[in-house]
């Protein structure tokens, strides 16, 4: 059975989140921040045509930004998260073969014969998704998911945002103008390997030969020569697997020296954490607690973390928080400036195969504290995340990124919620 694949990838994807709420944002340089405002992570193409590059730092490119009266913005990775989802949900509509590869990007499978015409698929999908989000799209379609994705590149060229390679008379043209680390799967590793055999484009890796490349590049690096000539190899991963291990870490807004502030920090990661691992319905076995200074500054410096291995899996805020504070104050040390505080649950398990033990730890019964987390995880799913928070996480949390540009959660908070006309009553 024949079938094609198609990349679907937002278009400067933060940027287009912000320009959905405010119009305004259209025709202007708009650049999306780092956590605390560090450098520069999304940019709009009026951004992009001023000169600035992916992972500038700020300070560097403010004044320009002012001049051009672009603007600025704080990462506001809920809204960004909530829009994600609304895309997702609305390409699913298309297919059932469908693989969400990032937060921007997915892949469509269709089967060949159900369709009379992809461009015009493509086109279809782009309208809605812009219809139902008001998310502009680009949409490469090709014989195997690599192919996809050249396509892709080529569409973001395009006026109409779609490219089928499917339909092109010569696929080699199209691939001699794409180097060889354009290529979905070739990293930085073998491009220089790749260049010193004199292979630099996406055509001559397609022509290299089958032994060789098994041998410097693997079973791996065949599969992608492979399916630059239209042999799929790479299918569809549509179950998502839970994820192993959850980490929640940021950098303090300024630096913090008390041990109380850290805890402070250490009892809110945790508690985002856990939450994440609740969402998955898993338990965390081992945590870890890592704690460092910031190596660019010229102070003095210091870095531990700790593993501890709990007496039962669980993901009982209360009781994470607990142990995570114990290996806290076992490694910290007075009088250094901290950047950073960060947790780690390892060996993450489903909560089915839970094997309770036999002489309990706490008092409260297994039900009893599944019940009180899933009532404080449904108050802030409902009313905003930090609603119901434990008291050990702080109430000033002076230790807070720096987010000083930060859009509305438009999405996700009653009271932010975008007005369309304000009206007179009575
Ligand atoms: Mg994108």
């Amino acid at each position: 059975m024949k079938t094609v694949f198609a990349l679907v990838d937002c278009n400067n994807f933060y940027v287009s989140c912000e320009r959905v709420f405010d119009p305004s944002l259209e025709h202007r340089p708009v650049v999306v921040l780092s956590n605390n405002d560090g450098c520069v992570v999304a940019r709009s193409n009026e951004a992009k045509a001023l000169g600035i590059q992916m992972g500038t730092p700020f300070f560097k490119c403010r004044d320009l930004i002012r001049k051009n009266s672009g603007k600025v913005f704080s990462s506001n990775y809920s809204l960004y998260a909530d829009m994600s989802q609304r895309v997702m949900r609305t390409l699913e509509q298309f297919t059932p073969d469908f693989e969400i590869y990032s937060i921007d990007e997915a892949f469509l499978e269709f089967r060949a014969e159900d369709l009379f015409s992809l461009e015009q698929l493509g086109r279809r999908i782009k309208n809605t998704i812009r219809q139902h989000t008001g998310i502009p799209i680009s949409i490469g379609i090709g014989q195997t998911k690599t192919l996809a994705k050249i396509a892709n590149k080529i569409a973001k060229q395009s006026a109409s945002g779609t490219f089928d390679i499917t339909d092109h008379p010569d696929t080699d043209i199209l691939l001699e103008s794409i180097p060889c680390n354009d290529v979905w799967g070739v990293g930085m590793q073998y491009e220089k390997l790749l260049k010193l055999n004199g292979i630099l484009t996406a055509r001559n890796l397609k022509y290299a030969d089958d032994a060789w490349l098994r041998k410097k590049m693997t079973v791996m690096g065949l599969r992608t020569v492979w399916e630059l000539r239209g042999i799929s190899c790479i299918p569809l991963e549509m179950a998502t697997l839970s994820k192993k291990g959850i980490c929640s870490s940021r950098s303090f807004g300024k630096p913090v020296e008390t041990l109380n502030e850290l805890a402070e920090a250490l009892a809110d990661y945790t508690a985002i954490a856990a939450e994440k691992l609740r969402k998955q319905r898993s338990v965390a076995p081992i945590l870890q607690v890592y704690l460092s200074t910031n190596r660019f500054k010229p102070e003095p410096q210091y870095s531990a973390h700790i593993t501890y291995k709990l007496p039962e899996a669980t993901a009982y805020t209360p009781e994470l928080v607990r142990y995570a504070t114990a290996c806290l104050g076992k490694i910290y040390r007075p009088g250094y400036q901290y950047k950073k505080v960060s947790i780690f649950f390892a060996g993450i398990q489903p909560q089915k195969y839970l094997q309770p033990n036999l002489f309990p730890v706490t008092r409260n019964t297994f039900a009893q504290k599944s019940r009180f987390m899933n009532a404080v995880d449904s108050i802030n799913g409902r009313w905003g995340s930090n609603t119901a928070q434990f008291a050990a996480a702080g109430i000033k949390k002076s230790w807070r990124m720096r987010r000083q540009y930060t859009s509305q959660h438009y999405t996700t908070r009653w009271s932010d919620l975008p007005v369309v006309k304000a009206c007179k009553t009575g």
